[in-house]
């Protein structure tokens, strides 16, 4: 188990592209539907409620975390 496994900023891109889309990502190495999370802000002491989409692939377990941007971009 690779604790460092990640994906590239391609793959990334990608994954982020399909969510921004209202798709259901899959994953860019295993061409599997990724699992999704959401989760809220708020709690991590960052001063400001934020939401995160949380994507995992079940097979190779890599995860990519992306910032829900709300309308503008700060
Ligand atoms: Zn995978």
């Amino acid at each position: 188990m690779a604790e460092s496994a990640r994906y590239s900023l391609e793959e990334e891109q990608a994954i982020r592209e399909a969510a921004v889309a209202g798709e259901t990502p899959n994953c860019p190495r295993c061409g599997v539907p990724m699992t999704w999370r959401s989760i809220g802000g708020g709690s991590f002491g960052l001063g400001y409620a934020r939401q995160r989409d949380w994507f995992l692939c079940p097979i190779c377990r890599r995860s990519a975390l992306f910032d829900r941007k709300r309308g503008t971009r700060t």
